[in-house]
């Protein structure tokens, strides 16, 4: 299986960083979002993170003008169809996905991969909505994505073989590291970071210790770059509930319970860095 050409679906957060990989690599990348401007926003982001890595002496001028040069931007979703993989990183609800992966199964070649960057919504359950379930699989990326080396490859019940090699082969081409990984409620990365997090927001609820103190005994104690409550505001505190719903939905165990602190501080949208309050002002 040969790839050439990627396509990205959803141009935020991720998907830019994921354009910004594919296209570093050699790959021709075509973007796409819902309106232009996403898309001018997104590439003037990658231009802006390609001058970092110049100004770092990790590739050239030229490299990031070749960079650029590799990835067009559309609204329109049927430019992607001479694409052999599309990863979708739309934004995270099972509607826009559900919809998004049987638009693209009537609209591409049957030997199109069809992934998805989610974070939480179910491959397997993605796949049965298209008629090439055994081409559906997921490629999880993690932000910054041009800088973080894991993609947690999730194999849905029906993700053949041959598509898992080829997203592995992949993932190295782009000079990630693949970790496989079955399909499960948050994977292997959230189903473990999450209920940490939540952990560590019972501790401030309860008075333990304060949100400082938490953070200090893993960045002192377990050499964590960020503690887990700078790292809860940084990931945002209503995508890291969503999670633990997941969680608690897809296992029923009621250790993934959400932190009580965690719903209301949601409630009164204190969502964490990208609202200037979480566990910390910003
Ligand atoms: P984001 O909100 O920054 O970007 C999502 C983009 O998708 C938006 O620009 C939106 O306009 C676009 N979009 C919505 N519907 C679309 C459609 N039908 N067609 C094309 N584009 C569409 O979100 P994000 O943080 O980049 O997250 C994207 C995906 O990546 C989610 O599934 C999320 O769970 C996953 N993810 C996020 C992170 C993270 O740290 N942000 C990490 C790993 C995985």
């Amino acid at each position: 299986m040969q790839i050439k050409k990627a396509g990205i679906l959803g141009a935020g957060t991720m998907g830019n960083g994921i354009a910004h990989v594919f296209a570093r690599s050699g790959f021709d990348v075509t973007l796409c979002d819902v309106e232009q401007r996403f898309v001018d926003r997104a590439l003037e982001t990658i231009g802006k993170n390609l001058d970092r890595e110049v100004s770092k002496n990790k590739i050239t001028a030229e490299d990031k003008t070749a960079t650029l040069g590799r990835i067009k931007t559309t609204t329109d979703r049927s430019q992607l169809a001479a694409c052999d993989i599309v990863v979708e990183a739309a934004t995270e609800k099972f509607d826009i996905k559900a919809q998004l992966f049987r638009d693209l199964d009537a609209a591409y070649r049957p030997e199109v991969i069809l992934a998805s960057n989610t974070s939480s919504i179910s491959i397997t359950k993605l796949g049965a909505l298209t008629k090439r379930p055994d081409k559906v699989i997921g490629m999880h990326f993690f932000n910054p994505v041009p800088v973080m080396k894991l993609v947690e490859v999730i194999r849905g019940l029906a993700t053949s073989n041959e598509t898992y090699e080829a997203v592995r082969d992949l993932s190295v081409k782009l000079e990630k590291t693949p970790v496989e990984v079955n399909d499960a409620p948050g994977f292997v990365s959230n189903r473990v970071l999450m209920p940490l997090l939540n952990e560590a927001m019972f501790t401030v609820m309860e008075g333990v210790a304060t949100a400082e103190a938490v953070d200090e005994v893993f960045k002192l104690g377990m050499a964590h770059p960020m503690g887990p409550l700078t790292l809860a505001d940084f990931i945002g505190l209503d995508v890291c509930l969503d999670i633990m719903r997941v969680l608690q939905d897809g296992l029923g165990d009621p250790k993934y319970r959400p932190c009580p602190l965690l719903i209301k501080m949601v409630d009164a949208g204190w969502l964490g860095r990208k609202s200037g309050r979480g566990f910390y002002k910003y």
